[in-house]
Formats: structure tokens, sequence, C-alpha cells
């Protein structure tokens, strides 16, 4: 017996590592005008490192590393696995961590040895009230940090700056191709939506062949961004990991969830999933798709 073409072509998909949920996905996947991507995680390998640490004031590189990956444990976040590996490379015990809380997009917060300790984007600094010295130390090696391509995560111990730890990830490597192949078959210029700062951003869409860079969204800000591009009735398909992107993915037309690291949420909620992580299956199913619908109609 033969299978209806949007069947096949969803067994297709699979064959490509993509689920695809349903018939009426692998249609739309078609009609698809402009692909947005997170960064961390989606165009990145998800598989940070921490590449400098720098502490501040009193803190030694061991206790300001120790710290922030006690608070880090909890979460789920890529960049708070690559504090904590660090910590254990180094044969830090880490202490337990009470009080956990997570901001998306911004950073965690929880007790260690009866110390509050936050760790997130430099946006924390704004909280400062004293220890001046501190702050402006603190800043002086985010704005480095970050124009080297790195992704500053900046720590506070009791409100007061402890250091900076400055992560590098890498670039997937079948993302170059993948935009260069959608950017063919939509006619548009992928776009990259990512909560990182700007130069860490810049220097991550230089290497994908990505120009249209919005850098320093908070989860909401992702949702406007995927409302604009959608405006004039284009449909967007956005591809995240879920870790922040969750609201994002929904917004969109089209939700792609990574599914290597991707939060149960993401994978449950998405129109597809990358099985395999691989970037270059989508401009393979989006040709698929074009190809069943010629068949279909
Ligand atoms: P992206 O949008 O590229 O996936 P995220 O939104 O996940 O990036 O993260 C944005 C920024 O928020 C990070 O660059 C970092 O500064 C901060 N951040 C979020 N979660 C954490 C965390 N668990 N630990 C440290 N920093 C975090
Ligand atoms: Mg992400």
């Amino acid at each position: 017996a033969t299978m209806p073409p949007l069947l096949s072509a969803i067994a297709l998909a699979g064959r490509h590592g993509v689920l695809v949920k349903s018939a009426v996905v692998m249609e739309q996947l078609a009609d698809t005008a402009t692909v947005a991507f997170d960064k961390t995680g989606t165009l990145t390998g998800g598989t940070p490192r921490v590449a400098e640490i720098h502490p501040a004031g009193a803190f030694t590189e061991q206790e300001l590393l120790r710290l922030a990956a006690a608070a880090e444990h909890p979460s789920e976040h890529p960049l708070a696995a690559a504090v904590v590996t660090a910590a254990r490379d180094r044969g830090l015990h880490l202490s337990a961590a009470d009080d956990f809380d997570s901001a998306p997009g911004r950073g965690v917060r929880a007790t260690v040895d009866g110390r509050l300790v936050q760790v997130g984007s430099p946006v924390l600094l704004d909280t400062v009230t004293g220890d001046t010295d501190a702050v402006a130390q603190v800043r002086t090696i985010t704005a480095s940090a970050q124009a080297a391509g790195r992704t500053a995560v900046v720590v506070l111990v009791d409100g007061i700056p402890a250091g900076v730890l400055a992560l590098a990830d890498r670039i997937r490597h079948a993302a170059t191709a993948a935009v260069a192949a959608l950017t063919e078959l939509t006619g548009t210029r992928p776009v990259l939506l990512t909560g990182d700062n700007h130069g860490a951003a810049a220097r991550l869409a230089a290497e994908a062949g990505i120009t249209d860079v919005h850098a320093g969204l908070l989860p909401a800000d992702k949702v406007a961004h995927v409302r604009t591009l959608q405006a004039g009735d284009r449909r967007v398909l956005l591809v995240g990991d879920g870790v922040n992107d969750a609201p994002a993915l929904a917004t969109a037309d089209l939700g792609v969830a990574m599914g290597g690291r991707g939060s149960d949420l993401a994978l449950s909620s998405a129109d597809a999933v990358l099985v395999r992580d691989d970037l270059a299956a989508l401009p393979a199913v989006i040709a698929l798709s074009r190809r069943a619908r010629r068949l279909v109609v």
C-alpha cells in the first residue's frame, strides 16, 4: 500500500532525525518565510566551558567558583552545567543550595553556606548599591570578556560583587551550512534572537552567516520579536532549546525544539523536534514538505 504524501514525508523526516508532530505541521513547513534561531544551546553546541575566572574584592578564584557552582547546581541551563563542571574539574566540594530560584534569561539565586549567592547576566550589577570599586572592577572585566565574544556571568555574594566567569561556546558544526540553505530556500536571511550580550551574539552570528541579530532579550522580548517578524502575514519558524524561549516557541507559527537539550516543556509543546540536534535537517524537512504538497494538490 502507498502512504499519503504527507505521511510518507513525516516518515522521511523521521529518518533525518526530525520528529514532525502532525500532518498539518508537515504541510505548513513548506510556507516558512523566516527562520529565527535562539543562540545558546541551539546555534551553539550547548556545552559551553568556563574559559576565565576573575575574582573581585577579597574573593579567591576557588571561592568564587565554589559558591557559583553550588548555586548553579540545581539549574538546567547550559551555562550552569559549565560552571558545575569547572568546579568539579578542580576537585571543589559543592555545598548544598537552599531556596534555589531561577529567572529565565537572567540567572539563578540560592543560599549556600548561609550566604545569598546570585549568578547571572551583568544586569545583576544594577542591583548593587554599595561597593562601587568592586562594581567598577567587575564592569571592566565584563566588558573585555564580551568584546572577546564570551558570555560574562556575574556572581554576587550577599549583594556584593564576587567576580566574573567568562564562558566560551562553540558554534554547532552544521549551523553555517543550515543558515545558507535556509536563506536559499526561503529567500529571507535567518534571524538570531538571544538573551546573551551583543558581543557574544555578534561573534557567533558572523560565524553562522546571520546579519539580523537581536541580543539582550528576555523571554518576553523574544515573543515581541517573533510578533514583529510575523507582521504582514509571514510564517515564522523558531528553533530553540526551550530553556528560556518556550513562550517564543509557542508564539511562532512553527516551534522547533532541539531534542538533545530541550526541556520537557519545549519537547511537548513544539511542533517538531530535532531529535539529533542536527540543524542540517531543517532545510531538508522544508524541502520535503514542499515536495509532499506538490503531490497532495
Ligand atoms: P539564549 O537566548 O542565547 O539562549 P539565555 O536567555 O539562556 O541565552 O541566557 C541569557 C543570559 O542570561 C545569559 O547570557 C546569562 O548572562 C544569563 N543567564 C541565564 N541563565 C543563567 C544561569 N543559569 N547562569 C548564569 N547566567 C544565566
Ligand atoms: Mg537557549
